[in-house]
């Protein structure tokens, strides 16, 4: 420990136990960094801060600015990293941790032991390909709320967890929590919330790998549908649903709902309708795409799955092209592990090289994987953005991704929370 911090600590302490407990949260790797030789992104658009000096005390990031102006702290543990390109940890909006589809490599019965490990080790592998931070779109029996407290105090590495615990549906719908009229699905909103869900997942329509019903289908009803948004409003949680239908995203945005996942099938008016409301699409664009085959392959998809994947996968894309035309807030989110290999690179990076050829630029990508994620779960006051004051979640790449979005595929530095996760110069997603 150095003399500046002991003394700072000295200060702090002054005989009171809060301060006392405040020195006993100080994480245990609490230091000063700087990185230097970098340049970094601006989210916002503007011009990068070339060959920069980034200071991070302890979890979060003291100040950005040219290595001219901007001293470097004695006591600092330089990192360097010339040439680099520094942008804020990635943020993965659609994510299953335990993912169990159907096909040769489905569990059944598998036990809740197996789940958390699963989990766990998705996280891992999740944070060290540049994902920092996830929302977690349908878990199973509340392992993801033990799996996010086990990362959040610090016993295992992880990226920040927010989770919708459980995904709620109608009997026969597309989830694992089936409720019935106003007072299952209230109170299996409430079940959720009180064990510290941030969200809420709704299955407002059929999904691609269900065995009976229709994607298009709309199954809830209107009461239920109103009841779980305002259950979920009251208690101040967000509600998104799983929906490829527009149909149901008619009633869903009459309900006041905040959010839906995939599109597989979304009209012009209702995406201009989310504009307006500013309702979030989370696209999952990779998994209908030609590059998430080589997962369907290993995981042994049936026939009639790869069949929908396909023509579910056309209308996708076209839902896509669409809602970049129109502006409807978009929020990155692959469905995929966000690690999963895709197309040579992870499904977190092919999702926004996918989103570029719909028509964004590598900016609009790069901010939905990364700022506007942040601004969708509301906070964006302190991650998705390289600035002082926010959690120091940053990734290295070799080129500038607003230049071409493919840069993303050449992470070779991680940090989260100020703490160095990946320090190599090959890209993770090799070593997994
Ligand atoms: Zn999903």
């Amino acid at each position: 420990m150095t003399s500046r911090r002991t003394n700072t600590l000295r200060s702090l302490v002054g005989g009171s136990a809060a301060c006392i407990a405040l020195m006993a949260s100080l994480p245990a790797w609490a230091a000063t960094v700087a990185l230097t030789g970098a340049n970094v992104v601006d989210i916002d658009g503007g011009a990068p801060v070339r060959n920069a000096v980034v200071v991070i005390e302890d979890e979060r990031i003291a100040a950005i600015g040219p290595a001219t102006t901007t001293p470097i702290p004695a006591d600092a543990t330089v990192i360097d990293l010339p040439g680099k390109w520094l942008i804020p940890g990635l943020m993965n909006m659609h994510v299953h941790l335990a993912l169990n589809l159907p096909g040769a490599a489905r569990v059944y019965n598998e036990s809740h032991e197996s789940i958390a490990l699963r989990m766990l080790d998705n996280a891992q592998k999740s944070l060290r390909s540049g994902v920092t931070t996830v929302r977690l779109t349908g878990a199973q029996e509340g392992i993801d709320f033990t799996v996010k407290k086990m990362i959040d105090n610090g016993t295992f590495e992880g990226p920040r967890i927010h989770t919708a615990g459980t995904s709620i549906v109608p009997t026969g719908g597309h989830g694992s929590y089936e409720v019935n009229g106003v007072a299952e699905i209230s109170r299996a909103v409430r079940e959720q919330i009180k064990q510290s869900a941030t969200w809420i997942k709704l299955g407002i329509s059929g999904g691609i790998s269900d065995t009976h019903g229709d994607i298009a289908a709309s199954p809830f009803t209107d009461d239920e549908l109103r009841t779980a948004i305002e259950v979920a409003h009251r208690n101040g949680v967000k509600v998104t649903g799983h929906n490829g239908s527009p149909i149901a995203a008619e009633v869903a945005i009459d309900a006041g709902i905040d959010g839906f996942e995939h599109g597989y099938y979304l009209t012009a008016p209702v995406l201009t309708k989310m504009k307006q409301k500013n309702i979030w699409l989370v696209p999952t664009i990779v998994v209908t795409q030609p590059g998430a085959r080589e997962f369907y392959k290993k995981i042994g998809s049936p026939d009639w799955y790869l069949d929908r994947v396909d023509t579910a996968g056309k209308t996708h894309f076209k839902t896509l092209q669409e809602a970049i035309r129109i502006g409807t807030p978009i929020a990155l989110g692959s469905d995929q592990y966000p690690w999963e290999p895709n197309s040579g690179t992870t499904a977190t990076i092919r999702e926004a090289e996918l989103y570029v050829q719909a028509g964004m630029t590598p900016l609009q990508a790069l901010r939905s994987g990364t700022i506007e994620s942040a601004r969708m779960l509301g906070v964006d006051n302190e991650v998705g953005a390289l600035r002082p004051g926010y959690f120091a979640d940053i990734v290295a790449v070799d080129a500038d991704p607003t230049a071409d979005i493919a840069a993303l595929r050449s992470i070779s530095f991680v940090m989260k929370g100020g703490k160095t996760i990946v320090d190599g110069a090959s890209p993770p997603q090799s070593q997994l």
